[in-house]
């Protein structure tokens, strides 16, 4: 396709690691059993993902390794070992029984990022019951939709979110049990309430057998409510063989690591790659509970000597906003493989990575209806900056047109995968007819544009809502952001196609300046003849607007729908997972 040539030579430069598989699959056919048995798993004993990410290890060497570094956000530290979180998981699962919570009931947390979400959900886990996470900086109404949809009985909280939703309680005529945790100690129990403490308190560290198989659901997830109202996918324990694989090939997992994902457990992200898959992989991991500053970030990586570090597009562009200067503040050596997911990643933040932290951004491609990772560019591929790289083992994806049929490297179609992976999600909650069309002639119809190259790289386009048509050309957003990306003045572009009685539609871009510039004509003026070097006429932006920050969902993605519908004066549609509220 037309895409912008900015490969720079370093990238050739840079060792990657042997893959000391030379037959590793890159896509198609998988032998999963393989994973089961080096997972140890016995179907007729039952499959849990508590035991496969915790009790197993529990009962193993590394029962006194440390999995969980906890810094707060007022600087206090804890850590758990394997043994640890065996024992306590093990207590909140009976407290739940003790509650009279059965297999299958919905637990949801809505917690700041502190250990005993991480207990909590591993608890319910054991005990059968399917969890839902949320984001602790939800605002009433989205707490509301998605426990009355799921119809919660256990809400996990703390005093102070309790209070932002009290009003709303009458409302949720299936939640029966609140558990705060109160980490500060000496909250008034309001009559009902369970306190975390006591209930852990009284109830026994032991849990023995395993409660669950394969196919019994695990965790919901609302997914991000970039591009319409968020819809609960639901996801079964079997997806941990995966999350256990992904972490080996994708995350590049060894014993010794000490792995950092940034993400919150109210998104996808933050559970299958913040706890599933380093914990079934026994590895030891930071969780910073404070939001982002760029000093703050690497002074963690220096303090806990992060080796892998798995981060979004969001956090890498705010990260160079922040500057180089910052980097060189901190001892940040351990680094040594880097993964990026939730958008496209920017060919120049690629680059970026490679000037400061000497290795370039692995860029990753999943959703919250695949689970897991499925296309990925390894750390022993050459990394072509912009793509998001090949097809996991196991996945069959392909590029198909509007009929869905497949299309050669090359062509611009819908991004699709052969169902059938282990983590792949089961339902939508409550919304069967929707799961059933995402289904089409065989394939799962991911929602995004992409197309391959002759080498079997994916290179994504945008989301099939957001792809713009202008003049007969389909535009992908992604393009025309990167090109505006390696300015120097400009932090962060988000793209949409602007109604044109002639062209049908026109490309608009809407541009957040880096600290020190200035939103002058020039520089629009400038923006807009450097994009039009970079692109095709058709493609350059018509026009720029500068904006101080772009609106993103809280798991960091912009929001092209409601730059868009701000532009058009229309209704700004579903904005519960919109930052500010
Ligand atoms: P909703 O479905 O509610 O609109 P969402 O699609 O943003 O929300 P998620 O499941 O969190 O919810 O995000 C998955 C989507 O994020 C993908 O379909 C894709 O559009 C985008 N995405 C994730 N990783 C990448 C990547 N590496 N490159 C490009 N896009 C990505
Ligand atoms: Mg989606």
């Amino acid at each position: 396709m037309n895409y912008p040539e900015i490969t720079k030579p370093d990238i050739d430069k840079i060792p990657v690691r042997p893959n000391l598989d030379p037959n590793f699959p890159l896509g198609g056919e998988f032998d999963w059993a393989s994973i089961e048995k080096e997972m140890d798993i016995n179907h007729q004993e039952g499959l849990n993902l508590t035991h496969l990410a915790i009790d197993r290890h529990a009962a193993s060497s590394r029962r006194d390794k440390v999995a969980l570094y906890w810094e707060g956000k007022n600087g206090d530290r804890e850590s758990y070992t394997f043994g640890d979180l065996s024992k306590l998981t093990s207590r909140f699962a009976n407290a739940l029984l003790g509650l009279g919570v059965k297999k299958g009931d919905r637990v949801f947390t809505f917690l700041e990022r502190v250990p005993e979400i991480y207990i909590a959900i591993f608890g319910s886990l054991k005990m059968g019951a399917i969890v839902g996470p949320l984001f602790a900086d939800f605002g009433p109404d989205p707490v509301r939709d998605r426990l009355q949809d799921s119809g919660a009985k256990v809400l996990l909280t703390s005093p102070s979110l309790r209070e932002r939703i009290a009003p709303l309680l009458p409302e949720l005529p299936d939640l029966k049990h609140l558990i705060i945790v109160d980490r500060a100690g000496g909250y008034p129990a309001q009559a009902g309430d369970s306190i975390y403490g006591e209930i852990m308190d009284a109830a026994s560290p032991d849990f023995p057998g395993i409660t669950t198989g394969a196919e019994d659901y695990s965790i919901m997830h609302y997914t991000s409510g970039t591009t319409g109202k968020p819809k609960g996918a639901v996801h079964v324990h079997h997806a941990a063989i995966q999350h256990f694989a992904t972490g080996k090939w994708v995350l590049d997992f060894h014993e010794d690591d000490v792995y950092w994902c940034t993400a919150d457990p109210g998104w996808v992200t933050g559970t299958s790659y913040g706890m599933f898959s380093p914990w079934t992989n026994g590895i030891t991991q930071v969780v910073y509970e404070g939001g982002f500053r760029a000093s703050t970030w690497y002074s963690l990586i220096e303090r806990y000597k992060v080796t892998v570090w798995y981060t979004a597009p969001t956090a890498i562009r705010m990260l160079m906003k922040a500057g180089e200067k910052v980097v060189g503040q901190h001892d940040i050596s351990s680094l040594r493989h880097i993964c990026s997911v939730g958008e496209p990643l920017n060919p120049e933040a690629v680059i970026w990575g490679l000037k400061v932290f000497q290795q370039p951004i692995h860029d990753n491609w999943w959703q919250t209806e695949t689970g897991a990772q499925l296309i990925a560019n390894y750390a022993f591929m050459a990394v072509r900056p912009g793509s998001m790289g090949r097809p996991t083992p196991g996945i069959t994806a392909a590029i198909l047109d509007e009929n869905y049929a497949e299309l050669p490297p090359g062509k611009e179609g819908q991004l699709a995968i052969k169902p059938g992976w282990p983590s792949m999600f089961r339902t939508y909650w409550n919304n069967p007819e929707l799961y059933q069309s995402r289904f089409q002639n065989g394939w799962y119809i991911t929602g995004d544009n992409a197309y391959t190259d002759d080498d079997g790289y994916f290179w994504f386009v945008g989301r099939a809502d957001d792809v713009i048509n202008t003049a007969g050309h389909l535009v992908g957003p992604f393009e025309v952001e990167s090109a505006l990306m390696e300015h120097p003045a400009v932090a962060e572009a988000g793209v949409i196609g602007k109604p044109d009685p002639i062209a049908m539609e026109v490309v608009k871009a809407f541009v957040a300046l880096k600290d020190g510039y200035e939103p002058t004509p020039e520089l629009r003026r400038e923006l807009m003849q450097f994009a039009r070097r970079k692109l095709a006429s058709a493609t350059a932006p018509r026009d720029i607007e500068f904006i101080d920050s772009l609106p993103k969902t809280r798991s960091g993605k912009i929001m092209r729908r409601l730059l868009k519908a701000k532009e058009l004066g229309l209704p700004l549609g579903d904005t519960s997972t919109l930052e500010e509220f």
